[in-house]
């Protein structure tokens, strides 16, 4: 029998001219069944809408393959939208609400390159919102590089499941979920893409038991890849924090990354300088790439600037050993410093 389900499933690989996504992915198709009739809804950008004779072919196509000549009459409608995110506000309606999960507030953790510190942002986030006094859960969805087994001491460990629900681990007083908890070897090639890597993020989010959080951070993926879609998906994100370095500033990746978060309706709490100087003992500030490149960019995109981590030596080998408990008073102050910035933006953002 052809349903609504299977409809979807056999569109996959149908890809959104503009972004280059999957269509489905991006909630960007609406599929009724009447009778004999499918009816398929496509919402398109007004910038990529001379493609729909395109993707109307793609779409039969996929259809034959899945269903043969068993399929009845097929219509499809493109309608014509501005932004996607005004589709997106109707879809967000049937997704899962964040608060029935008890996840509290989202915070995801974005940039567009890898090694710019996002892992690091993410767990000093955590840990200094926990020290603040709140519950917090850390969620390391980053496929390519999952971070936090290492950065907490906990390679090699498997998430249990109880009551049909992942326990996460507890370190540090924090709730952990690593995507690296679920691949058992380090070296497991990652063969999680599109469906599969959205069904391990939903699990992470949805499948969790987090109790009752305050706070869950989510480290991403560098770039703007499915992560960030099947993450904005499974639940309510409250709000992006976008970690870039000044040398890297120049890069497109960066702005690719905030058009991507605007373009999804994600608030963007703000953007952080992460390495940008060096502090020396008579309190001389060293930049190391040039002063000033992010707070440029966060004024040409109207967005918050969340100020300057310093290259913080240490950091890099706490973070390799799991010996997070070393850092000194003095770092903790910098990333206490830094939460409460998140806080008090994350509180503005929602009554704005
Ligand atoms: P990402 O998650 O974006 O790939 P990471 O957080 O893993 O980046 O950081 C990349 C490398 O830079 C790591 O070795 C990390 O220890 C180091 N690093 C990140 N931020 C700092 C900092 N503020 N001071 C010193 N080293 C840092
Ligand atoms: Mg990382």
């Amino acid at each position: 029998m052809i349903t609504k389900d299977k409809i979807i499933m056999s569109l996959r690989g149908v890809k959104e001219p503009f972004f280059q996504k999957d269509f489905i992915q991006m909630n960007l198709i609406d599929v009724d069944l009447s009778e004999n009739n499918i009816n398929i809804k496509v919402y398109l950008k007004e910038e990529v809408f001379d493609k729909k004779e395109e993707i109307e072919k793609k779409i039969q196509e996929k259809l034959k393959i899945a269903f043969g000549e068993q399929i009845g009459n097929v219509n499809i409608e493109f309608i014509k939208v501005s932004d996607y995110s005004q589709v997106r506000r109707r879809v967000k309606l049937e997704v899962l609400d964040s608060k029935k999960a008890n996840l509290g507030k989202v915070i995801a953790v974005t940039s567009g390159k890898g090694g710019v510190g996002k892992s690091t942002i993410s767990i000093n986030l955590a840990l200094s919102l926990r020290e603040l006094g709140f519950k917090v859960g850390l969620l390391d969805a980053d496929v390519y590089g999952p971070s936090i087994p290492t950065a907490f001491g906990l390679e090699g460990t498997i998430l249990e499941i109880r009551d049909k629900k992942i326990q996460p681990i507890e370190k540090f007083g924090l709730k952990l979920v690593s995507i690296g908890f679920m691949i058992p070897e380090v070296d497991t090639p990652l063969i999680w893409r599109g469906p599969m890597l959205h069904k391990a993020i939903n699990e992470m989010v949805n499948q969790v038991d987090w109790d009752s959080l305050d706070y869950l951070v989510v480290d991403l993926p560098p770039g703007t890849g499915d992560a960030i879609l099947s993450l904005n998906n499974s639940v309510k994100i409250d709000g992006a924090i976008v970690v870039s370095t000044s040398q890297k500033v120049a890069a497109a990746d960066v702005m690719k990354n905030i058009n991507m978060l605007k373009t999804l309706s994600i608030p963007i709490i703000g953007i952080v300088e992460n390495m940008s100087f060096i502090e020396c003992k008579n309190g001389e500030k060293i930049y190391l790439w040039g002063k000033g490149g992010v707070i440029e960019l966060a004024q040409k995109y109207d967005i918050e600037f969340l100020g300057e981590i310093p290259f913080i030596p240490n950091v890099v080998q706490t973070m390799e050993t799991g010996n997070l408990v070393m850092l000194t008073e003095q770092t903790k102050n910098i990333f206490k410093e830094f939460a409460k910035k998140v806080i008090n933006r994350l509180n503005v953002i929602s009554v704005s």
